[in-house]
C-alpha cells in the first residue's frame, strides 16, 4: 500500500477555506483532516478537538519543547502548530492528509517532507475577500485589517505553492480539489514500487522465465 499523500491548504482569510475543507471531508471519504493546536480564543460556535485544540501559550510552548508539532507559526498574535503524530499514523494508514495552515507553516512542512502537494485558495477579488471577512461578523475592524495586510504578505508566497484554486462558487472548488488531490496520486514519483516491479517482469519475460 503507498503511503498517503499529504496535502497542504493555504489561503487568504476570508477566502472560504474552512468551508471549502468542511465540504470536502463530507462529500468524500478519502481524506483525514488535522486539527491544529492554537493559543487563540474559540470563535462562537467552535469546538476543542474539532476545529481546534484551543490552548494556553505555556501548553503550547511545552508542545514545541517536546517536539511534537510538525510545524508551528505565529498568526496576528497567535500561535498555530500542527500535531505530529496523527499526521504520520494516518499518512502510514496510506490515508491522504489535510492541513489548512498559513503559508509559513506550509513552506516548512514542504522543506521537511518535500513530496508534500501544496494548494492555495482565494476569493475571485480582493473586494470579496474584505465582504467575506465582514460578513463572517465575528472580527473586530482592527482585526479584520490585520488579517487584510496579512493577506498582502501571504500574497507573495504564492507561487511557492503548486495549485491556485478560485473559490467562486463552493461546489466546483470542492470538486476541482479533490480532482487535484487524486490526480496526483498517478505521479510516477508516487507510484515507484509499482513501475519498478512492472519493469522487473517484463526483464522476467524477455529472459524467458
Ligand atoms: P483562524 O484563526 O482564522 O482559524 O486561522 C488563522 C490562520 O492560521 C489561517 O490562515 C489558518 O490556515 C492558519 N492555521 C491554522 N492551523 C494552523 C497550523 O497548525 N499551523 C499553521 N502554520 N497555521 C495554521
Amino acid at each position: 500500500m503507498n503511503r498517503g499523500i499529504l496535502v497542504v491548504v493555504s489561503g487568504f482569510s476570508g477566502a472560504g477555506k474552512g468551508t471549502l475543507m468542511k465540504r470536502l471531508m463530507e462529500k468524500y471519504d478519502d481524506y483525514a483532516l488535522s486539527v491544529s493546536v492554537t493559543t487563540r480564543s474559540p470563535r462562537e460556535g467552535e469546538r476543542e478537538g474539532r476545529e481546534y485544540f484551543f490552548r494556553t501559550r505555556e501548553e503550547f510552548k511545552e508542545l514545541i519543547a517536546q517536539e511534537q508539532l510538525i510545524e508551528y507559526a505565529r498568526y496576528v498574535d497567535n500561535y498555530y502548530g500542527t500535531p505530529k503524530e496523527y499526521v504520520e499514523s494516518q499518512l502510514n494508514d496510506g490515508k491522504d492528509v489535510v492541513l489548512e495552515i498559513e503559508i509559513q507553516g506550509a513552506l516548512e512542512v514542504k522543506k521537511k517532507m518535500p513530496d508534500t502537494l501544496l494548494l492555495f485558495v482565494t476569493a475571485p477579488s480582493a473586494q470579496e475577500l474584505k465582504k467575506r471577512l465582514e460578513g463572517r461578523g465575528t472580527e473586530s475592524p482592527e482585526l479584520i485589517r490585520n488579517r487584510l495586510e496579512r493577506a498582502c504578505e501571504e500574497a507573495e508566497g504564492i507561487s511557492g505553492y503548486d495549485y491556485l484554486l478560485v473559490n467562486e462558487k463552493l461546489e466546483e472548488c470542492v470538486d476541482l480539489m479533490h480532482g487535484i488531490i487524486q490526480s496526483e496520486h498517478y505521479r510516477i514519483s508516487r507510484q515507484q514500487t509499482f513501475a519498478e516491479n512492472i519493469v522487473q517482469e517484463l526483464k522476467a519475460f524477455v529472459k524467458g522465465e
